[in-house]
């Protein structure tokens, strides 16, 4: 079983159904409409010099796989799991061939802040999925199982058996019997009030693999992207391309503020650094009433806006975003406010090279894993991510789930998770509605948990957290209905968006310095005691143990 169909969730199952397995594919929407892997731009790393010689792009020979890893380490701060890295780099080439021979289509190279040379082979999100899809369909043995949220997964004695989910189109509860899981369920940015992923990431895959006893790593790193809102109510979407074009960030005083933060890169520089120049000049009193700054072309020449423009007219941009060419032509006339919004995690739950998690029987891959990218990730190196481990974890789970037997569902552990599901027809006697507790949530999250952090916002968010805790065993549904129920919806995911963001702040306090995407403003400069990673170790009754993991690299040669 694959829970997720991004670009992660996709190749899993194009892996598993070749071995001749039959997969079924559980997603929370419809297939080809869901998952961050839709909304990208959509760059996918791989080094320069196969560019060059795989997919015919104009590249860079010089480079190779072992300066691509050293560029991922050094921007990871050297935490990263070098395992990881080591098969990333070593496959991402092959996964972006196999998308071109698979009908994606590419529209050339770029060189991104972070990267000694360029390796974002551009690509479409929709592209990516469209050929994904394409693929599937020679497999008779997958099975897409739509409209599922998947809630828990079933465990025997320590062993994956399956998973149960809500069919929010019939109201029914369903389960699956599978002798390997794969988790693909992407991140939880939607634990933000502002964030440019879909509204669908709520962590569901971090819950359920908390509950069955996974450990996660580097949950405290989140990254955040320059955004803007394009029109109400919210679409975010992200301009990090047109800082690389050659637009400015400027403050409520009309200054060019980036060369406070980073003299030699301005604009240029990574998103780290921007959104906390950003943050930094909002706090500092420099920001527009509505908590931004602003982007501007003004000072650009015609043909250089032009030249852009042509770009957002080939739908390279935020593809998903029909509405990206009209913001362009009011930038034209005017600088729009843009601000980072929460865009990508990091840490997730901790696999092997094999992506195996510490669960047996269960598999991870993309988004939803950590180790990879360590402190921070450059750009474009999550959906390389998600392919290379969309194949690992679909080649593992498919060479395990051929070695064991199914055994029959232990009905007393599906009755249970069954039960929890069922909220319609157990009539509590609560006011507690599942979509305030979200909001006060994503507030506290977006203040507190956000780009900066100081001990007492977290201690505050961790004490709403406790509260939350309790609230979430009394929801109460005002709303009956059976089919496509959005209260019962957000009243499942809730207890995960809850229990990721426990697990953020708790390890964000725990870490008591600023290094790459972690900010604390009572903590900001690095410091080597924590020169490695936070492990977080599931206990009973959802409590956690951290565990600190010293890392074992180090920078050997000079960062780009
Ligand atoms: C706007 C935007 C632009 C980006 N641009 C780039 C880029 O150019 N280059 C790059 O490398 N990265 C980019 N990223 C990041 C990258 O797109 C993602 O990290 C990557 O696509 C994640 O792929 P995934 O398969 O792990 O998860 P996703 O693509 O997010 O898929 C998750 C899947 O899990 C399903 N799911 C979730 N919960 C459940 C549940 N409970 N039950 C069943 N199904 C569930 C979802 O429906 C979805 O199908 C971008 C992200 C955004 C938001």
């Amino acid at each position: 079983m694959v829970i997720g169909a991004g670009a992660a969730g996709l190749r899993a199952a194009i892996e598993i159904a070749a071995t001749g397995l039959h997969v079924i594919v559980a997603i929370k929407g419809r297939r080809g409409k869901c998952g961050a892997t839709l909304t990208a731009g959509a760059e996918v790393d791989i080094d320069s010099a196969s560019a060059t010689s795989l997919l015919r792009l104009s590249g860079d020979l010089r480079d190779d796989a072992s300066l691509f890893a050293n560029d991922m380490l050094s921007v990871g701060e050297w935490i990263n799991n070098v395992n990881l890295v080591d098969v990333h780099v070593a496959e991402a080439p092959q996964r972006a061939k196999e998308l071109t021979d698979w009908g994606a289509k590419t529209f050339g190279l770029i060189h991104s802040p972070g990267h000694r040379y360029p390796r974002g082979v551009v690509f479409s999100g929709i592209g990516i999925v469209r050929a994904l899809l394409k693929k599937t369909r020679e497999f008779s043995d997958i099975e897409f199982a739509e409209e599922i949220l998947v809630t828990d997964l079933i465990i025997d004695q320590g062993v994956i058996r399956g998973a149960v989910g809500l069919n929010f189109a019939t109201g029914e509860v369903v389960n699956f019997w599978a002798k390997a899981v794969v988790i693909a369920t992407g991140g939880c940015q939607s634990l933000y009030k502002f964030s440019d992923a879909p509204s669908e990431l709520t962590g569901d895959g971090y819950g359920m693999a908390f509950r069955a006893g996974a450990t996660f790593v580097d949950m405290e790193f989140i990254q955040f992207l320059i955004c803007t809102m394009l029109y109400e109510p919210f679409t975010i979407t992200p301009v990090q391309q047109l800082l690389y074009k050659g637009a400015w960030l400027l403050n409520s005083k009309n200054e060019r503020f980036m060369k406070l933060y980073d003299t030699l890169n301005l604009e240029k520089s990574t998103r780290d650094v921007i959104a906390r120049a950003i943050m930094s000049e909002v706090i500092q009193g420099r920001g527009t009433h509505n908590g931004c700054v602003y982007l501007s072309i003004e000072h650009l020449t015609e043909s250089e806006i032009n030249a852009i423009a042509d770009v957002y007219r080939k739908g390279t941009f935020a593809t998903s975003y029909a509405y990206d060419l009209a913001f362009f032509d009011r930038l034209k006339h005017e600088p729009i406010e843009v601000f980072p919004a929460a865009h990508y995690f990091c840490g997730g739950i901790e696999i092997s090279n094999k992506c195996m998690t510490s669960v047996v029987g269960l598999f991870a891959a993309g988004e939803a894993t950590g180790g990879t990218h360590g402190a921070n990730r450059l750009a474009g190196n999550a959906l390389s991510e998600a392919l290379v481990q969309g194949r690992v974890a679909g080649s593992s789970a498919a060479r395990f789930a051929l070695d064991v037997s199914f055994e029959d569902l232990p009905r007393d552990t599906v009755s249970r998770l069954e039960r929890k599901i069922d909220l319609i027809d157990s009539h509590r006697t609560t006011d507690q509605s599942p979509v305030q507790i979200r909001k006060l949530l994503n507030e506290l999250s977006w203040r507190h948990l956000g780009v900066l952090r100081h001990k007492g916002g977290l201690q505050e968010l961790l004490s709403f957290i406790d509260r939350a805790t309790m609230q979430i065993q009394n929801l109460e549904l005002r709303n009956r209905s059976h089919s496509y129920n959005q209260e019962w919806i957000e009243a499942l995911q809730l207890p995960n968006l809850v229990l990721t963001a426990k697990i953020v702040s708790t390890t964000a306090l725990f870490r008591e310095e600023s290094r790459g995407t972690h900010f604390r403003t009572d903590f900001p400069n690095k410091d080597e005691r924590w020169h490695g990673c936070i492990r977080v170790l599931p206990t009973s009754r959802e409590e956690m143990n951290l565990d600190f993991k010293p890392a074992l690299t180090h920078s050997v040669v000079t960062s780009p």
